[in-house]
């Protein structure tokens, strides 16, 4: 797929990745096989009929093809975009076992895309049902539920902490990945279907779970909250300023548009040289919008090697291909900073591997007298994030989990009470877009089931 140069895009915040040209996706729809027993389906957490689409796309009827997408997924651009395919569809897919898969998430995006450019059709209102569910969170799992919940004809609020909706699809992924106006048209079409997006409601604040179900007379609630709470390193002068989360770092560079200071009142102070602490796909976004904002230099710094890295394989050779420098089995140990508080530098420590640890990957270890300084100007923490504390403590007869996730049933969603579900990070821990989807998908069928029958499963602590 064509990207924008590196150099040029290192300075800008547009999308770095140009999408497929019509020629390029029907060439790529045409190595589909149309396979009886698609495997690929299997592999995509929230099913979409991937044949089915690709299938359309070949016979030029993309307006088919858009209407199968949909059918399954309320947010194809998104996915098209942000979803590990290589891991999830793609890796399922029958062409790649000796060569290259087809590459599903490329073509869904250019559907998806065509599909917004032509003007999507205004999608068909089921016949009412007399009741009323309320989404807390408006990120993939919270949008998906209500979106699957208002086709089935159930009336849908969504109550949204923050004062717009989209979760990290719109305040942690970087515009340069995932435009916001591409979400925002995909929210859009969620309103369409009839769902209520109520904005600047902290639910535990505002209200709690138990007010809506026992005063606002909703029959079920959906809990979506996701993992928003940062985790830290604790160590000497983590709280010099200059050091932020990765958390408050791309919130503030991508909701409230730090970059376009003093036009938006946010601002955000990034110094010549920039350390982003981990490398999954939080740290590579941190990196690269640091370069952005002007860094001379931007690094990771990681206390395990390249073949742990937990990023995507694309955004790690995205971030090299800016100019993002990596320090391999590298540590911070402490923080040191100048007269006003302000960060200065930080002294690292070498790491070497040693055994697998419970999480399967080698575990560092520390090599003593290894330590060095380094000059910095900006911190960023990006070493994971847990679930968002709030809800949960008050939210009474909720069983939590040792991370303070909620503890729910993986199939339906279900919680320890009767009328109150949970899905996305706020289940499992920071995850991905396309997880959290589908567990927004499979509560919905289960808040249907329960709203009908009352049926629901066990779920113990
Ligand atoms: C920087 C970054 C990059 C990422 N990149 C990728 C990627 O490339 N691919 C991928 O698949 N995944 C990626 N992820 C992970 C992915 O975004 C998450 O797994 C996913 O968004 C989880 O969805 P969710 O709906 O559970 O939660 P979230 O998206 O976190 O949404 C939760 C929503 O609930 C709201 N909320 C919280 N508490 C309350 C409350 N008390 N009342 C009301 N509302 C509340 C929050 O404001 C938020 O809007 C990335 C994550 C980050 C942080
Ligand atoms: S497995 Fe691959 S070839 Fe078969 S239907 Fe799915 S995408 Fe097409």
């Amino acid at each position: 797929m064509p990207v924008q140069d590196a150099q040029a895009r290192k300075n800008n915040f547009h999308e770095v990745a140009l999408g497929y040209t019509p020629e390029m996706a029907g060439e790529e729809a045409a190595r589909c096989l149309n396979c009886k027993n698609p495997q690929c389906v299997k592999g995509c957490p929230v099913e979409v009929d991937i044949p089915g689409f690709i299938q359309a796309l070949k016979e030029g009827d993309l307006k088919r093809s858009a209407r199968v997408l949909k059918e399954k997924n309320n947010l194809p651009a998104v996915c098209g975009r942000v979803c590990p395919q290589e891991s999830q569809c793609e890796a399922r897919c029958i062409l790649g076992i000796k060569g290259e898969p087809v590459a599903i998430g490329r073509l869904e995006r250019f559907v998806a895309d065509w599909e917004r450019a032509s003007g999507a059709p205004q999608p068909e209102r089921p016949v009412p049902k007399n009741k009323k569910v309320a989404v807390i969170g408006s990120g993939p799992a919270g949008l998906t539920a209500a979106g699957d919940l208002a086709k089935m004809g159930y009336q849908v609020t969504v109550f949204e902490a923050l004062h717009t909706p989209g979760g990290v699809l719109m305040y942690g992924i970087p515009e340069f990945r995932l435009p916001k106006e591409v979400v925002r048209q995909e929210i859009d079409y969620i309103r369409k279907l009839g769902v209520d997006i109520q904005v600047n409601q902290v639910v535990g604040k505002t209200f709690t779970v138990d007010e809506l179900l026992q005063k606002e007379g909703y029959d079920a609630v959906f809990i979506g909250t996701g993992a928003g709470l940062p985790n830290f390193m604790n160590i000497p002068g983590e709280n010099l300023t200059g050091i932020y989360s990765a958390n408050e770092f791309l919130t503030r560079t991508n909701l409230m548009k730090a970059y376009l200071f003093p036009k938006y009142s946010t601002p955000i102070k990034v110094g010549r040289r920039v350390a982003v602490i981990g490398a999954g796909n939080v740290a590579m976004d941190a990196a690269r919008t640091a370069l952005r904002l002007g860094a001379e230099e931007s690094s990771i710094i990681y206390r395990r090697s390249a073949e742990e890295m937990p990023a995507r394989h694309e955004e790690i050779e995205h971030a090299k291909e800016e100019g993002v420098r990596f320090m391999l089995l590298t540590s911070p140990v402490a923080y040191t900073g100048d007269e006003n508080g302000h960060v200065k530098g930080m002294t690292c420590q070498r790491f070497s591997l040693g055994e697998p640890d419970e999480s399967g990957r080698r575990r560092p270890v520390p090599i003593p007298g290894s330590e060095f300084e380094l000059e910095i100007d900006t911190v960023v923490v990006a070493i994971g994030q847990t679930p968002n504390p709030l809800v949960p403590r008050t939210t009474e007869g909720l069983v939590i989990g040792k991370h303070g996730n909620i503890v729910a049933d993986e199939e339906s969603g279900a919680t320890s009470r009767p009328n109150i579900f949970a899905g996305g990070d706020i289940v499992t821990g920071a995850a991905t877009v396309i997880l959290a989807m589908g567990a927004g998908k499979r509560a919905a069928r289960s808040i249907d089931e329960y709203l009908k029958r009352k049926l629901r499963r066990e779920v113990k602590g």
